[in-house]
């Protein structure tokens, strides 16, 4: 039986990774260039920038154990770093006792890990799907790229329902999930500023601000790019209004929201933008951990069913694969 994955993300690649350990045979599509998904980080020449995930934790005792193998394979490493929050016009120094990790050399290096021995197909958008019943039909274009035994889609939920609405009268009851949106859009902004802030924080968290959520200086993460760089978020409210903004726009905006936060004058040298459409989870979103529909042989993962986040993304994917091989 051969099962095909769409997705390879933490939660497609974490499902695939076990699948293969219970003896299943599975293969693997991206749409992007390598695995990673909101996990990846871009290559400059001097280095990474993390623009989508900025570090993940482990709670669980599954997800520590992994995290344990990741450090011993020199693939994940600790992020270490003062952090402060940026509360009604203050930055206060916020030191807590967070375990922070990063992927190594990139923020996918994880996923690849995972990945490693497996089957994927990157460069390969899955345009639409067609179940006859039994199998699965993947399509990328007008090519059919095989017929599948089981199929899992490891998709933001809108990229998932997207997939699955020509299915809907044969997966009605799939219709709730995709009721209210999961995932929220937010705009990723690298600014290389000419000198050094005179600053000792390497993350800010920013609250109940109207325009930003995050700002993180990229050269305090082991292997990232040279010289002084500063990655902005910008709130999901912000990112939903300028969700079509053109990055000549938001930049400028990152660079006057960065000065306010440090409370002095900077210089940019570069800026890198990113618009992500499905980042980070909405509230009061449903947690089901995965969906498994043995009778219409699909399964559903990713951090929107789990509460969001890479470490529960990465469970999701691994008990969907539970599920799936018994
Ligand atoms: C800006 C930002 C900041 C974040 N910060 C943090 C953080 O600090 N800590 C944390 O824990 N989490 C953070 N997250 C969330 C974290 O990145 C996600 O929870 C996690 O990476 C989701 O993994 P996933 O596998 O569920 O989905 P994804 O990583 O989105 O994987 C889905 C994959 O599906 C592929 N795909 C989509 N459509 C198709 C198609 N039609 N055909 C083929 N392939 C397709 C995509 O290319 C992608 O690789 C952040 C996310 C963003 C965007």
């Amino acid at each position: 039986m051969t099962i095909a994955i769409i997705g390879a993300g933490i939660a497609g690649a974490a499902c695939a990774h076990e699948l293969v350990r219970l003896g299943k045979q599975v293969v693997v599509f991206d749409k992007g260039r390598a695995a990673g998904g909101r996990m990846s980080s871009k290559r400059t020449a001097t280095g990474y920038l993390d623009l989508g995930a900025q570090y993940f934790t482990a709670r669980s005792q599954v997800f520590n154990q992994q995290c344990q193998q990741w450090l011993a394979d020199n693939v994940i490493a600790r992020w270490h770093g003062e952090t402060a929050r940026y509360d009604q016009g203050r930055l206060i120094a916020s030191p807590d006792n967070t375990v922070r990790y990063i992927g190594v050399p990139s923020m996918q290096a994880p996923v690849q890990r995972l990945l490693a021995g497996i089957e994927l197909q990157s460069n390969c958008r899955i345009d639409s799907i067609r179940f006859d019943g039994v199998n699965w039909q993947l399509y990328s274009g007008d090519t059919q790229l095989g017929s599948f035994q089981q199929l899992i889609l490891a998709l933001p939920q809108q990229q998932a329902a997207q997939l699955l609405a020509p299915c809907s009268a044969q997966l009605s009851l799939l219709a709730a999930l995709f009721s209210q949106p999961a995932l929220l859009p937010c705009w990723a902004v690298d600014l290389e500023l000419t000198q050094a802030a005179a600053l000792a924080f390497s993350a800010i968290f920013v609250k109940d601000d109207p325009t930003l959520s995050w700002l993180a200086r990229q050269s305090t993460k082991p292997g990232r790019a040279a010289g002084e760089h500063w990655l902005v978020h910008f709130n999901a409210a912000f990112s939903a209004q300028h969700l079509e903004a053109q990055p000549e726009q938001i930049a400028p905006l990152a660079a006057a929201e960065l000065q306010r936060i440090l409370g002095r004058a900077i210089a940019v040298k570069a800026s890198v933008c990113h618009r992500w459409r499905y980042a980070q989870q909405a509230e009061d979103v449903a947690v089901t951990g995965f969906v498994y529909q043995p009778e219409a042989a699909l399964g559903l993962c990713g951090d929107w069913l789990n509460g969001g986040r890479v470490e529960n993304a990465f469970l999701s994917g691994r008990q969907l694969a539970a599920a799936v091989a018994v």
